[in-house]
């Protein structure tokens, strides 16, 4: 029943002007779509929403008696009291959008209860009722805002151009559609069918009907609950990441929400893997008691503030880590690469043999140059789950679609096969090939190890039978307590021989002397002027950068060599990359394989 709030309730909601461009009319009204537990929602717009928005919906209808409450400020039939306030289960609760819309544009109600046999046909323009008639219409309730801003000038100016409004309400209409998996969204842009989803619960395949199959590839299933709250949702592997954040988009209880405590579990969880000014692709769901959240603080409701922040930072932290230890996590050789050795089969031998080596060659090397990395498998795990009971949960949207958390990779079952152009070790498990590059896999380890070796302040350390001696400038020199003290910490044992001269006596047992060499160099080399070597963080920058030149590459390792570092690999924390992001793995399915010498 929709009833005009009482003024005390009323007071508290966050208030503010609630329309002020094209996309919060198809917001408001698309939400009220799903509050009224529709299946089916078209949106139509023409010139940007400007001229011509219509939102039609199969869900419970207005009744005759209360189309014109409706339309009313204050009137809504989601909460009554302020207690409601507390634990809000619906898009809409301030009873406020229909009233501002009519107040602003020409708008036309169309609607039926599944009780009545008749429907309503109201017209309003600038909060009057210009009409009222019974109407025949389908179950449900259509929509249509014409005119937007005729009657105020003023923000008329205001909008942007109709394809730069049309964008932001494609760009809302498909996060939508993939929070309500459920419900069937067809989008029509200017009399053009933009996209339809299939209402059937399949998340993963929204996305790439929504988005595209280049970013559906790179994604990795999550799935994790903890007390009350669910998080799922897919992120992209460290390899397929993007200059901004526009891809990292979350849902709250079927909210699109901005939120910088789910973005600060994101950067937390990829901190030692991504380039700095690099995001990955995320899209993450958040299923919690509407208790734990205060939804009412801004009036567009973008902001939702959770009564335990770090509980929610920890969590998107925790799951995200968890999944990109998975198998899943590994970059996948791009197939039109290898295929494109088999595209020249007419060429005569030798060219094709010569084109054939340099092609793997610039497809391997190409990985570590490159940021933008080949595409992961496509996720293959779905499980379906008991549909979803609207009276029995107050969480939602509950998907009908979840994929299953996905198997951490098993180190043990790797089996070297060999390495390759003394760079990348090969090595297969029953249902893939991999290729390990070499140097990523070092720098990983001796970072991990360094770091480690930091925190724990117990330190293997070796003697050098010949101590290495080394020079800084005076400047270096005179700030020596930073960087001898940090040094020490993780297994250098260093001491003064001159005023700018140092002699290493012990260093850590991972390293070999070469190694440990270059490592003090550089690790002082990155030192920059005012570093806090006491911030933990700025520390490991160093370490990470210093790492880097540390390793060697283009070596030739012995079979115990490769076996050492891959059991080196395999204690790590985070084994796939290197610190700067790059991946230490990538593989080819054997089903891959087969599949191009077309065995299957
Ligand atoms: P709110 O959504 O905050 O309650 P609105 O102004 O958006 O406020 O809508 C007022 C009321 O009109 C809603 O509470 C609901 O009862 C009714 N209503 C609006 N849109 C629909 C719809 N598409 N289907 C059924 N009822 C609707
Ligand atoms: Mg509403």
């Amino acid at each position: 029943m929709i009833r005009i709030l009482k003024k005390s309730v009323a007071d508290k909601i966050a208030a503010g002007e609630v329309i002020d461009r094209p996309l919060s009319i198809v917001k408001e009204l698309v939400e009220n779509s799903i509050d009224a537990g529709a299946s089916s929602i078209t949106i139509e717009i023409q010139k940007g929403g400007k001229s011509y928005i219509r939102v039609t919906d199969d869900g419970c209808g207005i009744s005759a008696e209360e189309a014109e409450l409706a339309f009313q400020r204050h009137a809504t039939s989601k909460i009554t009291t302020d207690k409601d306030l507390q634990h809000i289960d619906t898009l809409g609760f301030r009873g406020e959008a229909l009233a501002s819309i009519t107040a602003v544009s020409r708008t036309e109600l169309l609607t039926k209860t599944r009780e009545e046999k008749v429907g309503t046909k109201l017209v309003v323009e600038g909060s009057q009722v210009a009409q009222k008639i019974a109407a025949g219409c389908p179950d449900g309730t259509t929509i249509i805002v014409r005119d937007l801003f005729y009657n105020t000038p003023a923000r008329l100016k205001f909008m942007k151009s109709d394809a730069t409004e049309s964008r932001f309400i494609i760009d809302f209409v498909s996060q939508v559609a993939l929070a309500y998996t459920e419900i069937k969204i067809r989008l029509v842009n200017n009399k053009n069918m933009l996209f339809t989803t299939q209402g059937k619960g399949d998340r993963y395949k929204n996305i790439i009907t929504i988005y595209s199959k280049d970013i559906g590839e790179g994604l990795i299933p999550l799935n994790e609950e903890q007390e009350d709250i669910r998080l799922e949702g897919y992120i992209s592997d460290p390899g397929k990441t993007r200059p901004t954040r526009k891809n990292q988009i979350f849902f709250i209880n079927g909210r699109v929400v901005h939120s910088k405590v789910i973005e600060k579990g994101i950067d937390q969880a990829y901190s030692d893997k991504l380039f700095e000014g690099r995001h990955p692709v995320a899209f993450l769901f958040l299923h919690t008691d509407p208790a734990n959240l205060d939804v009412n603080i801004h009036p567009n409701k973008r902001e939702v503030r959770f009564h335990d922040e770090v509980i929610i930072t920890q969590l998107v932290k925790n799951t995200i880590r968890n999944a990109l230890q998975t198998k899943d996590s590994i970059p996948a050789m791009k197939q039109e690469s290898v295929y494109s050795l088999k595209q020249d089969y007419n060429k005569p031998q030798e060219i094709q043999k010569k084109e054939a080596q340099v092609d793997i060659k610039k497809l391997l090397s190409g990985l570590r140059e490159e940021q933008e990395l080949p595409n992961l498998k496509p996720v293959a795990m779905q499980e379906e789950v008991s549909p979803f009971e609207p009276e029995k949960k107050k969480i939602k949207p509950l998907p009908q679609t979840v994929p299953l958390p996905p198997k951490p990779f098993d180190f043990d079952q790797l089996t070297i096969t060999g390495a390759i152009f003394g760079t990348y070790i090969t090595a297969i498990d029953e249902t893939c090939f991999y290729l390990i590059d070499q140097h990523a896999a070092h720098e990983r380890v001796f970072f991990e190890q360094l770091v480690s070796q930091y925190k724990q302040q117990e330190t293997a350390r070796q003697s050098l039978l010949t101590p290495v001696i080394f020079h800084v400038s005076y400047s270096v020199a005179e700030d020596r307590y930073s960087w001898l003290d940090a040094l020490n910490q993780m297994g250098f044992t260093i001491e003064a021989f001159g005023p700018k001269t140092y002699i290493i006596k012990e260093m850590p047992v991972f390293l070999d002397i070469k190694e440990g060499e270059q490592f003090v160099q550089d690790f002082i080399d990155n030192m920059e002027d005012n570093i806090n070597l006491e911030s933990f963080p700025a520390l490991e920058k160093i370490i990470t950068r210093a790492c880097k030149s540390a390793v060697k590459a283009n070596d030739y390792l012995s079979q115990e060599e490769i076996q050492h570092l891959i059991n080196d690999l395999k204690s790590c924390e985070n084994p796939f990359s290197c610190p700067h992001g790059r991946p230490t793995f990538i593989k080819m399915t054997r089903y891959e394989i087969e599949k191009m010498f077309s065995r299957v």
